[in-house]
């Protein structure tokens, strides 16, 4: 026991530091970062930098070019010194450029929240507001609305606030809509919360990602827009400097002397390049699907370790061995064990259990076999997969994936994550069989219909149209078997497909499963957590304890006399009908025993 409770911490705490280390590896968002650093810093410092005053006109110092003495990046066509107006304006722009973002996030924001929460009637009315803005080309939207209020930085400002308020709006609207109908919502409803409590600590934190990622992919756009504004004249009014204006005033020269407008170019071009790669790195880091290792899709198949060591098969005459298998996460630059050193087999027509509590590294080796689990950041470190005499691990990618489904099939846990929604389950098992048989679209049709018969889908030609969505839990996984089943597989894994389902429905799902797997002679691994399930459904089993196997074994043999204490302990957790309280004081004392020893 000591090991399980003193495993999580280490892992709860690297979770918070791998947010920045993630966003620094990633290479190109601390590039951004640094970049946009330097530049924020340098004009934070532009008041104590030895710098000449950024309006100062100096007639006879007209055009002067890049590195002259005294001015470094060249003075403008009144003498003004290009460096100071530089940093001065850049200040000027990312100041407007921020607080726009900042006023469109927060007026956004709220709208998004509120239309998404209340729904109904406010939401529409919000929306089509949202909307008529939307419908604007919104450059010219922001030109309306300097023209109206007058040029100037302050209502430049505005307009881009304003044009911008729609994006976030309709972004968190839709998030939130996700989240107003969820469970811990309503929990906070009925516990007397009101609504702006339940805005605020239920909705906000959960939406909070979102507004981020789209203020800081939105940042560099409104520094654009700004810069856009004062180009025409309408932001920042002359004497006073920020980037659009410096580039508009420099247009007129822009053959003569090309770097009065270069350099405020560069400037816009270096700050929206590294707000947009910051962006897109924040974004990866507040993803917590991006969040385990890399910033990649998975692979099609499991990585497996060039130095693997592949033991050769101990098991001749079985259909599926596993053999010292060894599979882990990569999680920044260190491997953590899921699975260590666990080798089974199953023979022809036989079961085996393998059965341990959540946690223990189950569904890994299951989904090891095929090669099927993520990666990065999964990869299988040693070991060898043999499925009829073949090491599986070492087939090329092509040849290991034809054999998913037709050689290994897998029923899953939840069947209504593992069968598309908006496609009809007759169509889904014709898909199965169309993946591994070519054969007609009518014959493919009829042998669907017939494995929806086999599984005991009432009147399945007719049922065969709905969608999962129409099926109760246990047709659904009935559903999920047929599929396993249309290609007559060898072997069938059984990931705790009866977990998701109520006692009645589970003991005939299980019935179907054993009928079908006597009747095809098929092997079939199942896994569960519970020994009530193997002592029925069993030939053998195999115990399995934070990654390891612990016990393995003829069902009767370890059932009458369990050699492990875990296994004992599991066993002691199958309640008998009529023993009443007598069975948790058998729990308790075996859980207390096992602390002694412990101890
Ligand atoms: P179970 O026996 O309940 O099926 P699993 O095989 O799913 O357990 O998990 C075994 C271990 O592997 C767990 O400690 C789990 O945290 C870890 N694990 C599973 N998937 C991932 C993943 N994608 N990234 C990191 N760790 C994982
Ligand atoms: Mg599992």
């Amino acid at each position: 026991m000591s090991t399980l409770a003193a495993a999580p911490a280490p892992q709860a705490g690297s979770a918070r530091i791998t947010s920045w280390r993630l966003l620094v590896n990633n290479r190109l968002a601390t590039a951004g970062l640094v970049l946009l650093g330097t530049i924020l810093l340098l004009t934070a410092l532009a008041p104590i930098l030895p710098l000449p005053d950024p309006n100062a006109t100096a007639p006879a110092d007209r055009l002067k070019p890049v590195l002259t003495a005294g001015h470094l990046l060249g003075t403008d066509q009144l003498g003004r010194d290009i460096l100071s107006r530089l940093l001065w304006g850049t200040r000027v722009s990312v100041a407007v450029g921020f607080a726009a973002t900042f006023i469109a996030a927060g007026i956004g924001s709220a709208i998004g929240i509120v239309a998404g929460y209340a729904g109904g009637r406010i939401d529409n009315a919000m929306m089509r507001g949202i909307d008529m803005l939307m419908a604007f080309p919104y450059i010219l939207l922001a030109l309306a609305i300097v023209a109206a209020l007058g040029p100037g930085l302050m209502n430049a400002l505005y307009a881009i606030a304003l044009v911008n308020i729609p994006f976030f709006a309709r972004n968190v609207r839709g998030v939130t809509l996700g989240y107003a109908h969820r469970e811990f919502v309503d929990a906070a409803r009925l516990s007397g919360k009101g609504h702006l409590s339940i805005i605020l600590t239920e909705v906000l934190p959960n939406v909070m990602p979102v507004i981020v990622i789209t203020m800081s992919t939105t940042a560099g756009w409104m520094i654009l827009e700004t810069a856009g504004l004062s180009f025409l004249g309408l932001g920042a009014q002359p004497p006073q400097a920020d980037l659009g204006s410096m580039l508009g005033e420099g247009r007129a020269q822009i053959f003569t002397a090309p770097h009065v407008s270069i350099v405020p170019g560069v400037m816009i071009f270096l700050i929206v390049i590294s707000l947009n790669v910051l962006g897109d790195g924040i974004r990866d880091v507040l993803d917590p699907r991006l969040r385990s290792g890399a910033l990649a899709r998975p692979g099609p198949v499991t990585e497996v370790a060039r130095d693997r060591t592949a033991p050769a098969s101990t098991a001749d005459d079985a259909v599926l061995v596993i053999e010292k298998l060894e599979t882990g996460f990569r999680q920044g630059g260190e491997f953590i064990p899921a699975v260590r050193g666990v080798s089974l087999h199953v023979k022809p027509g036989k079961c085996l259990g393998l059965i341990g509590e959540s946690g223990s590294g189950k569904s890994v080796t299951a989904l090891s076999v095929m090669g099927l689990v993520a990666s990065p950041p999964g990869v299988i470190r040693n070991g060898a997969v043999y499925v009829g005499n073949e090491d599986v691990l070492s087939m090329p990618e092509t040849r290991l994936i034809a054999k998913r489904g037709s050689r290994v099939a897998y029923v899953f846990q939840d069947p209504l994550t593992t069968l598309h929604p908006m496609v009809a389950i007759g169509r889904q098992v014709e898909e199965s069989i169309a993946a591994h048989q070519s054969i007609s679209a009518a014959d493919c049709r009829k042998k669907a219909i017939e494995l929806l018969e086999k599984v005991g889908i009432p009147d399945a030609r007719a049922r065969s149209v709905h969608y999962p969505h129409q099926l109760s839990g246990g047709q659904r996984q009935r559903v999920g078997i047929a599929m396993a089943l249309a290609n007559d597989p060898e072997i069938i894994i059984a990931d705790e497909p009866t977990t998701a389902l109520d006692v009645t429905v589970q003991a005939r799902i299980l019935e179907l499963l054993r009928d079908l797997q006597r009747e095809r002679g098929m092997a079939l691994l199942f896994i569960t957590h519970d020994f009530g399930i193997v002592s029925e459904f069993c030939d053998r089993v195999a115990v399995m304890k934070d990654g390891e196997i612990v016990e393995t074994g003829e069902t009767r043999q370890v059932l009458a006399d369990p050699q492990h204490a875990y296994t004992k302990r599991l066993i002691a957790c199958v309640p008998e009908l009529g023993t009443g309280a007598r069975f948790l004081d058998r729990v308790a004392t075996l859980f207390a025993e096992d602390k002694k020893e412990v101890a």
